[in-house]
């Protein structure tokens, strides 16, 4: 079936595929370009770029890192409006460097990648879209995202509702809330911007919290027209600003991964951001986190406290028994009956978060080479895939910096990947399995005397416990882990295929 698929399709030749044209996809894509690398396709199901801000268009959607810094460090933007980005703004970054790197023309919309299958003959990747074209590539990029697949909690009876219900990263905007009695499920990253962006239309929210999140406040502010000029005079003074907000963010490891005694303080500060805006002592305690702050992922609002201080909400800490066609029961048995259901119950992150079937050297699915969690070195490349690149891949995700520094510093690992690769006529370079094993021990170890492993669940684990999300480190260690290619970690091959073959092949 598989092989009859591939023949009635149209095959195409490229060097790469691309997966995804959300920041990954899009910087790869540039860098690309830059040297001079033309022959490459981005195939992305949704309609257009920007990934996680094409897709999350819930009210209240913004950034939690500045606009300056979450950005590409060498297209900066003098027109950002706000200290930190909203969705729309972030997007219309994204398409304006598709636009201006000439991206659009290489772009596959509306294309899901269903498989990726390496060929250990050709030593080349066969990749199955939703579309008309396979594609036969040497290189295969995922930059599919860490946070791109929703997750919904298994709730009994959650069909049965008879109103609307939604994700917060796929918002049905032909709901009109005004009126009506919400619940929102969650209490997390959305959850926070969300409830704030609602409050002044519904009648009614009930807001299901499981565990409370540390909320600082956001030190947001509109950019006055004075400094975007000044931006746009002198780049350099933009750099120096980006420059210095990265430095403040960075600090922030400290507490993390080297000193987690030093989050005594942030933690004076939330506390103080609980006791000034909510002032009945049962929703303070409801609202204070019994965790260490940092062991979950800490999030900013200004006026999140105030919303859920509101008289019409009820913050719900029981856990939900089931769902009915016409609300809610929890599990002391208490029936609330809803008109709209909201989820904001986060993405799939710790576990195979890929979207399609991907199956390495001699068939090796990647679904059994990450059974006990995905593991990568250098979150980049994956023993037994040879010329496969994960883009945002495993333990490179951040809990105090921009996900942009990270995606820049794969993407420059990977062009000296390329690099190589050209230089030495090579076919395939395959990162060894020890080296792989040797990096992820160091890195679990690592992980082990973190903030994280303080004592509290969370999504950057598995259920068994295994941080496969997060860096453990300063982002600028991982940036110098990432400046050169290695290639003693790699084993490497020749083409293996006859070069009239080959080249039929890539006609
Ligand atoms: C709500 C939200 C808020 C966030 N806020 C921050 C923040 O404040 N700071 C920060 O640093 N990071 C934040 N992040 C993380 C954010 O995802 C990253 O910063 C960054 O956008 C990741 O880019 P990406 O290209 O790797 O993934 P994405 O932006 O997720 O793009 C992946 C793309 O791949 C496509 N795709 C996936 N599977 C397939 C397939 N099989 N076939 C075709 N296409 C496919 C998807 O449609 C998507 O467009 C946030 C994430 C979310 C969800």
């Amino acid at each position: 079936m598989h092989a009859f698929k591939i023949q009635l399709m149209q095959t195409k030749k490229k060097t790469l595929v691309i997966i995804g044209a959300g920041f990954a996809g899009i910087c790869m894509g540039i860098h690309l370009k830059k040297a001079g690398i033309d022959d490459f396709v981005i195939i992305e199901g949704e309609d257009g770029a920007g990934g996680t801000w094409r897709v999350n268009t819930y009210p209240g959607a913004a950034c939690d890192v500045q606009s300056h810094l979450y950005s590409f460090s060498f297209e900066p933007y003098p027109k950002w409006s706000r200290m930190f980005g909203l969705q729309d703004e972030i997007l219309e970054y994204q398409e304006y460097c598709c636009e201006k790197y000439g991206l659009y023309l290489h772009c596959e919309f509306n294309t899901f990648v269903e498989s990726a299958t390496f060929n250990d003959r050709k030593g080349t990747w066969t990749v199955e879209t939703s579309g008309e074209n396979t594609y036969e590539a040497q290189f295969v990029i995922s930059g599919s995202g860490g946070l791109s697949k929703p997750a919904y909690p298994d709730i009994q009876g959650t069909e049965s509702f008879k109103g609307p219900k939604f994700h917060s990263a796929q918002w049905d905007h032909s709901v009109d809330l005004k009126g009506k009695r919400v619940a929102v499920i969650g209490s997390g990253a959305s959850a926070i911007q969300i409830v704030p962006a609602i409050i002044d239309e519904v009648e009614h929210l009930d807001y299901y919290q499981r565990t409370p999140s540390w909320v600082l406040p956001k030190p947001d502010r509109e950019i006055l027209d004075i400094e975007k000029s000044v931006f746009k005079a002198v780049p350099a003074v933009q750099q120096l600003y980006r420059s210095a907000i990265y430095a403040l963010m960075e600090s922030r490891a400290l507490g993390f991964v080297v000193t987690p005694k030093l989050m005594t303080y942030a933690k004076l500060m939330g506390l103080r951001h609980i006791n000034k805006y909510i002032k009945d002592p049962e929703l303070r305690k409801k609202m204070t986190p019994e965790y260490e702050m940092g062991c979950k992922r800490i999030l900013m609002s200004n006026d999140y406290y105030q919303a859920v201080s509101r008289d019409y909400v009820e913050v719900v800490s029981e856990g939900i028994a089931s769902i009915d066609e016409t609300g809610i029961t929890t599990a002391d048995g208490r029936h609330r009956p809803v008109d709209v259901i909201v989820y904001c119950t986060g993405f799939y992150a710790s576990e195979n978060v890929l979207q399609y079937e991907v199956y390495g050297k001699n068939g090796l699915d990647i679904k059994e080479a990450w059974k006990d969690g995905p593991e990568a070195y250098l979150g980049t490349v994956v023993s037994g895939f040879p010329n496969m690149f994960t883009i945002v891949g495993p333990n490179t995700g951040l809990g105090h910096n921009s996900m942009i520094y990270m995606i820049e510093s794969q993407v420059n690992y990977i062009m000296e990947a390329l690099r190589y690769t050209r230089k030495e006529k090579l076919q395939t370079i395959d990162v060894k399995a020890d080296v792989q094993a040797a990096y992820n021990k160091e890195i679990q170890a690592r992980l082990d005397r973190s903030i994280w492993a303080s004592g509290c669940q969370s999504w950057y684990k598995t259920k068994s416990g295994k941080n496969t999300t997060l860096w453990p480190g300063f982002t600028f260690e991982f940036r110098a882990r990432t400046l050169f290619f290695n290639a003693r970690d790699f084993n490497k091959e020749r083409s293996k295929v006859d070069v009239r073959e080959k080249e039929e092949a890539y006609v």
